[in-house]
Formats: C-alpha cells, sequence, structure tokens
C-alpha cells in the first residue's frame, strides 16, 4: 500500500476507540466496522474518491472539533484559540509550500464551500471594493440605505464563463441547481465534437463575446491536461479574474505530474480544490490566491461560511504534509501511469472512451457502445463488486440522469498499491461485465434506461477476480479492528 502508517500503533488506536463508540451506540460502532469491510471488498473507482491515511483519519476525531473560532488566524472573535491558530497556520503554511501559493485558506468545509467563498472574494474585489469606494466607505455597513441599493444594482452585472456540464464542468461553476448560477449570468464553452478536447479558440471567442467577469477553468469528468497558460492569457485579455476549481486534479499539481503551463497555481488569480480528492486527505476545501484576493477570500467566514471546524483544519495541514513527502510525488505519477494502462487496456478490449486516453487520473467511457447507458452500466459494475459513477458525456443522448458514460478514476486503488498491470486487469473485468451485460424492458414492455440483464455467471466470476487483486493489494494492511 502506498500510505505511510504504523499498522501496530493504528490498530490499537482504532480498536480503543471503537470500544469508547461501541458503550454509547453500537449501531454507529457496527457501521464503522461494517464500512471498512465495505471498502475492503470492492474495487473503488469513484474518481473523486480515495483513501486518507491513518494519521488523517485519526487527527479528525479530537477535541479540536471542540472549539468556536470564527474569524481568521489570530484575529478571532471568541477567546482561546491558540491551538485552532496553531493548526490553521500550520495547513495554511504547508498548503502555500506544497503549491507556491501567495496565499491559502484553509477554512471551506466542502468544494462547494470554497467556490462560493471564491466567487464572493472575486465580487467583493472587483466590484463591492471600488463601489465602496465611490461612496467614500470601507464596509457596507458604512453605506446608507440609499447607496446600498446602487451598490447592490453594480453587483447584479456579473457575468461567469465555464466549462458546460457535458463536456465535465461541474455544478459550481455557474449552472442554474448552484446558487453559483443565480450569482451569475452563465454562459458555457465546450469540446471540440470530432476530438473531445477542450478548444481553446472557441473559449477565446466566447470570452471576448460574453467578457466575463471571471473565467472558470477547471472539471469533474475531462480527461486530459487543460493548459492554464493558455486560459491566463485569454482571461488578461477580456480582463477576466482567472479562476480554476482544480477539486478533481489537485492531488496531481501536488505531485508535480502538472507543471509549468498545467500548473493551475502559477497562472490563474483564485485557485479552489477539494482536500479529500487526488490530495488524499480529510473531507474539505481550500482556496489559494494571488495577494489582492487575500484580504477578501479571508472573509469567507462569516461571509458564507460557519465556524471553521478545527479538527479538519488539524487533519489538513497532517495530508498537506504527506503530500509534501517525495512519495507523493511517487504516488501522483502512479495515478497518472495507471489512468493511462486502464484508459489503453479498456481501448485495446474494444471499450470507446471520451478523447481516446487520458492525461490525469480519470477516464470517461462512453457505454453506448455496449448499448447500455451510464445507469445500467454503472449497475451492472456495482453487482459485480465494481464501484463506478454514471456521468453525462459530450452532447449525452441520455441527459444527465440517465447518463451514456460511466467516470472511473484511479487515486483510490493507486493508495491501495495497484499497478500498471492490475490496472489493465480491472479494463479487462470492466469490457466482460459490460459486454456480458444487456438492455432490458420495463414491466409494461417498453424499453427501460435502468433495467438490464447480465449473464449467467458473470456476477461469481467478477468478485472471484477482483478478489484476487483486492487480497493482493490489502486497504489498511495490518490494521486490526478486533
Ligand atoms: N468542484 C469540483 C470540480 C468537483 O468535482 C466537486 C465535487 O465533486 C466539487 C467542486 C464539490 O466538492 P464538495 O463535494 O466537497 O463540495
Amino acid at each position: 500500500m502506498s500510505l505511510p502508517f504504523d499498522p501496530t500503533a493504528a490498530s490499537t488506536a482504532y480498536q480503543q476507540a471503537l470500544k469508547v463508540i461501541e458503550s454509547v451506540e453500537p449501531t454507529v460502532a457496527g457501521a464503522i466496522r461494517g464500512e471498512l469491510a465495505d471498502q475492503r471488498a470492492s474495487l473503488k473507482l469513484i474518481a473523486s474518491e480515495n483513501y486518507a491515511s491513518p494519521a488523517v483519519l485519526l487527527t479528525m476525531g479530537t477535541w479540536m472539533s471542540d472549539k468556536y473560532a470564527e474569524g481568521t488566524i489570530g484575529h478571532r472573535f471568541y477567546a482561546g484559540c491558540q491551538n485552532i491558530d496553531t493548526v490553521e497556520q500550520a495547513a495554511a503554511e504547508h498548503a502555500k509550500a506544497l503549491f507556491g501559493a501567495p496565499h491559502a485558506y484553509v477554512q471551506p468545509h466542502s468544494g462547494i464551500d470554497a467556490n462560493l467563498v471564491a466567487f464572493w472574494a472575486i465580487l467583493a474585489q472587483r466590484i463591492e471594493a471600488p463601489a465602496l469606494a465611490e461612496h467614500g466607505a470601507k464596509h457596507v455597513n458604512d453605506l446608507s440605505d440609499a447607496d446600498w441599493e446602487t451598490l447592490r444594482r453594480a453587483l447584479g452585472n456579473q457575468r461567469a464563463l465555464g466549462m458546460s456540464l457535458d463536456a465535465g464542468g461541474h455544478l459550481t461553476h455557474g449552472f442554474r441547481p448552484n446558487i453559483s448560477g443565480k450569482m451569475f449570468e452563465q454562459r458555457s464553452y465546450g469540446t471540440d465534437p470530432m476530438t473531445g478536447l477542450l478548444d481553446y479558440d472557441q473559449v477565446r471567442k466566447a470570452a471576448h463575446e460574453f467578457k466575463p467577469l471571471v473565467l472558470i477553468a477547471g472539471y469533474s469528468a475531462y480527461p486530459r491536461k487543460v493548459n492554464f497558460a493558455t486560459m491566463r492569457e485569454i482571461a488578461d485579455e477580456v480582463g477576466a479574474t482567472l479562476m480554476v476549481d482544480m477539486a478533481h486534479f489537485a492531488g496531481l499539481v501536488a505531485g508535480k505530474v502538472f507543471t509549468g503551463d498545467f500548473d493551475p497555481v502559477a497562472h490563474a488569480h483564485v485557485v479552489t480544490t477539494t482536500t479529500h480528492k487526488s490530495l488524499r486527505g480529510p473531507r474539505g476545501g481550500m482556496v489559494l490566491c494571488q495577494p489582492e484576493y487575500a484580504d477578501a477570500v479571508d472573509r469567507g467566514c462569516p461571509m458564507v461560511l460557519g465556524g471553521p471546524m478545527g479538527h479538519v483544519m488539524a487533519a489538513k495541514a497532517v495530508a498537506i504534509a504527506e503530500a509534501r513527502q517525495p512519495s507523493f510525488q511517487t504516488y501522483a505519477r502512479n495515478v497518472a501511469d495507471n489512468a493511462v494502462a486502464l484508459a489503453e487496456g479498456l481501448m485495446r478490449r474494444g471499450a470507446k472512451i471520451v478523447t481516446d486516453g487520458t492525461e490525469n487520473h480519470l477516464v470517461l467511457i462512453d457505454v453506448t457502445s455496449f448499448g447500455l447507458t451510464g445507469r445500467q452500466a454503472e449497475s451492472a459494475l456495482l453487482d459485480s463488486g465494481i464501484v463506478t459513477n454514471r456521468n453525462a458525456i459530450p452532447n449525452d443522448p441520455n441527459g444527465a440522469w440517465y447518463t451514456s458514460g460511466v467516470r472511473i478514476g484511479t487515486p483510490a486503488l493507486t493508495s491501495r498499491g495497484f499497478d500498471t498491470d492490475d490496472f489493465d486487469r480491472v479494463a479487462e473485468l470492466i469490457v466482460d461485465v459490460l459486454s456480458a451485460t444487456e438492455p432490458a424492458s420495463t414491466s409494461a414492455g417498453a424499453p427501460s434506461k435502468a433495467k438490464y440483464v447480465l449473464a449467467d455467471g458473470v456476477v461469481d466470476k467478477t468478485h472471484a477476480a477482483a478478489n484476487e487483486l483486492l487480497e493482493a493489494n490489502p486497504l489498511y494492511p495490518g490494521i486490526d479492528l478486533g
């Protein structure tokens, strides 16, 4: 396993912790045991999931959770925050050093929260601050009601340009079901219909026509690198702030797989991320930014965030310290190499994948080549012990619910120790299951986008083959819950 830890110490810690939990609420202790057993027994290919180290997980189970600490380091609205200051400072310093960022804000509770903090900071820096200055005020509370009305009208004039959902963008990049779609007038850029690749000329044309305040780059399901130097050029041409959401690929940036033009921190004004996906930390978010955005970003709590979670910021510090070790660069390289092995293994066996390859940690299979919807493929794979998630593909004929794609990623199984040969075998299992799955009809005889039948014996055969791989690469080896 590529995670560093001492199994004897971790076994003792978890056995004792479970005893304490069991004495109060045995159901919860049972679910905790059950979750480890489930995770040990399945091929986890969800591209946004990983396995955090015991040091990261144990850090979260402490009394750092019990403190209120609204405000920023050394400037809190509550007394007695010196230890929270210490962990927040440690997490921010590790993040700045790891990513080469001038400023890091580690309070966001999730990726969505990090994006919300970033959006408000950009609005504050680009619109609110100049508008306040025009009214001779420093803070909205200094304004008369009439002036505040004028300012609100100015705040209404906001445009964001981001990647379309079916090209792999994220809901929080200005789409209607998310608050960002209400804060911003949104327009999307897509990918080239022939190659599936990001078309920078199209982005440039859209930016010049639409003149966004924010150009958003980053994705949840695009299997390629993005040239952030080019995106910054485009942003500069139209006076936009470049915001990159690196939630998915932060581990590849941390591990120096994405460098130069492909390093978002070197080119964007504001970078947001989650800490729990390829970065392999606790569930949470973070904002990195250029100095001119720092004050506004630091107002995240209480502007849009609830009180900072001391236990999670402490775990972020531990995880980012781990990511600063040379072994994390090996891990990140393996994540990317394993994704290539997975993509090639799938294509060699006849599967169609979006963009005919990958340059990051994920692969998007177009399951229409198997005559299936994403929903049918996801369910058939799950029956066989392979955990994936269905995902739209560009111009998806089956829409965002049933979809025509299955997204798979390598961060979690790479943490377990899987190598390129193992991922080639995973590709074989996936193709075997999808080839043995047929769409089925509803009880009324109509074609169904959800129902399917699997050929006899496939589920058992796949489980047996998956078990061989899982046993050869055990999850948290040596950790015994007693
Ligand atoms: N940004 C991107 C690109 C994501 O893929 C995701 C989640 O999948 C998020 C933000 C939201 O992260 P969270 O679930 O932590 O709010």
